[in-house]
């Protein structure tokens, strides 16, 4: 037997004993969405989340959300009503994005190597782009230009310093990501000199950070890095976008964040921040954290068999779906989701199986040697913490294999 990750708060066994998903079993979904497998997001969930994030955070701290976290319409159409701003690393984001109505907030587009497609529509669009190198802020500057608009134009800074003890770190080091922090004061004034709207500074140090201190810590950089910045510039910067990286737990070793300890300490981080950013506002982008554990991924088992003394459910799923699931999305370690047997929810965890998906690959595997009530043909697997990266993080045409539904509950 080997462990799986904490299944979320919030998933209850319904009157039946079955997994419930905003107050629904789980199996009877598939009416709606018209079969399996199916992505399910839980909107009174990811609420939650947002509400202990204004409950923690300093008021003066905006909540953006991170588009690539979950691209999925319906899920930003609700959102507009509930964040205070967009962060884009694509067009193709940018689109999705017009249409679900959420160009009415703030929104920032940051990423390596954006398009002069990309640049215009951004422009055209009021989007603020997070310039990543000097030679985009040429290309951009060209552009607005040409198209006779004030463009609004905010720098990426790669940090002199790293966040310690992040899924995935960025800072630092040489990076393809943000313009290093001792060219940063030339290259904004160059901006200014060229007319642009300077919207200011966005620092990004890394993913899936669930320890309090290295987050603090960052922050606490973060502030004095871009106040510096400004000195040099001699200018307010009018929005610091602090990055984010708050974690959530997959693994059975993973512990939640403490996300109480990181709002109070950014609280006296920024009424200990220096005059230049007295009228400065601070945004935090959160993808995963926000909406991560309010999806689970339901798939149904085709077949069950037994090989060299173990036994096997082959479900409908798999990799081409839920990659980050199978640990091949960038982690050192395969280590278990939390996953369950959906109509057995309530029910004592009394047999070892290995979960896999209908792909011919060993990489195929949803979840290794794990404890869960005994599983047939055609009982659903629910595999937890899939609002994250999952669907459009995923190879889908690998294999093709037929499309994961999606539903917003
Ligand atoms: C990916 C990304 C995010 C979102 O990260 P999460 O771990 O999902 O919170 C935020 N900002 C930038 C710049 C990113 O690249």
């Amino acid at each position: 037997m080997k462990p799986m990750g904490p299944i979320p708060d919030g998933f209850v066994p319904g009157p039946h004993g079955g997994l419930t998903i905003s107050g629904e079993p789980a199996v009877g979904l598939f009416d709606r969405s018209g079969g399996t497998p199916l992505f399910v997001y839980d909107r009174s969930l990811i609420g939650r989340k947002i509400a202990q994030f204004r409950a923690v955070m300093p008021d003066n701290v905006a909540l953006h959300y991170a588009v690539k976290a979950n691209p999925y319409a319906p899920l930003l159409e609700w959102l507009v009503s509930y964040v205070d701003g967009f962060d884009l690393a694509s067009s193709g984001e940018l689109a999705t994005l017009e249409r679900a109505g959420g160009l009415v907030l703030p929104v920032s587009f940051a990423g390596p190597g954006k398009r002069d497609t990309e640049l215009t529509q951004a422009i055209e669009r009021g989007v603020t782009i997070h310039l990543e190198s000097e030679g985009e802020a040429d290309r951009a500057l060209a552009i607005a230009d040409r198209l006779g608009i004030t463009p609004k134009l905010a720098v990426r800074v790669n940090p002199p310093f790293a966040l310690k003890g992040a899924g995935m770190k960025m800072g630092g080091l040489a990076s393809p990501f943000g313009v290093d922090a001792d060219r940063v004061p030339a290259l904004v004034c160059h901006l200014i000199d060229a007319g642009a709207n300077w919207r200011g500074l966005h620092v990004y140090a890394g993913s899936q950070l669930l320890h309090a201190e290295p987050l603090i810590e960052t922050q606490r950089l973060t502030v004095e890095l871009a106040a510096r910045i400004a000195t040099e510039v001699g200018r307010e910067p009018p929005e610091l976008n602090l990055g984010g990286g708050f974690g959530i737990p997959y693994a059975s070793t993973d512990i939640a964040l403490d996300v109480d300890r990181v709002g109070q300490a950014l609280g006296e981080t920024l009424r200990a921040a220096p005059d230049i950013l007295s009228s400065t506002r601070y945004a935090i982008e959160l993808g995963r954290w926000l909406v991560g554990e309010a999806g689970v991924y339901l798939t149904r088992v085709i077949d069950v068999k037994d090989s060299g003394g173990r036994r096997f459910a082959i479900t409908d799923g798999g990799l081409q779906h839920m990659l980050a699931a199978t640990g091949n999305f960038g982690q050192l370690l395969r280590r278990n989701y939390p996953i369950a047997n959906a109509a057995k929810f309530g029910e004592e965890s009394s047999q070892e199986v290995t979960v896999t998906g209908c792909l011919c690959t060993p990489l195929d595997l949803l979840g290794d040697e794990v404890m869960l009530p005994p599983v047939g043909v055609g009982d659903i697997i629910a595999i937890f913490c899939a609002g994250a990266y999952g669907l459009s993080a995923s190879p889908q045409n690998f294999l093709s294999q037929p499309v994961a539904r999606e539903l917003l509950l």
